[in-house]
């Protein structure tokens, strides 16, 4: 499972991991001393905060699979900067950190060769618990 995580970014490490019939849940954290502000580029070490964030990524082994992150979020000490904190970066997730890149493209490939109705029947039966809205706003967003 440590793989699994180091495949997404190299920095992710597993805290703890549950694992049953249907679901994996992999408890992660991203070990760097320090991240830009993605406003400014100013690095920061300062940390505010700390939030569990709910990823869902490829299953594996037909379950399916949650990254459950202590995303951290960072002072930025840039005054010039009107951003006065920002979450730690996540390259691998989409924009607000509901599934991982890998994920959506996997959805958009099953859902651009069929109907939205079967996509979503394929889809919510080992891949993704999704709606019709978001399957919709990833084609959109990648065609
Ligand atoms: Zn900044």
């Amino acid at each position: 499972m440590q793989e699994l995580l180091k495949t997404l970014d190299p920095d992710l490490v597993l805290v703890e991991a549950f694992i049953d019939d249907k679901k994996i849940e992999l408890h992660a954290r991203k070990e760097t001393s320090e991240e830009a502000c993605p406003y400014c580029g100013e690095k920061s070490r300062g940390v505010h905060s700390v939030y569990h964030n709910n990823i869902s990524d490829l299953p594996v082994q037909e379950k399916l699979l949650t990254i459950i992150l202590e995303r951290r979020v960072f002072f930025c000490k840039n005054p010039e900067c009107d951003h006065a904190r920002f979450p730690e970066t996540l390259p691998f997730a989409t924009r607000y950190g509901r599934r991982t890149i890998r994920l959506d493209e996997k959805i958009r490939e099953i859902a651009l060769n069929m109907s939205a109705r079967s996509a979503k029947k394929v889809i919510n039966k080992g891949i993704a618990r999704i709606s019709d809205d978001t399957i919709l706003r990833i084609l959109k967003k990648t065609s």
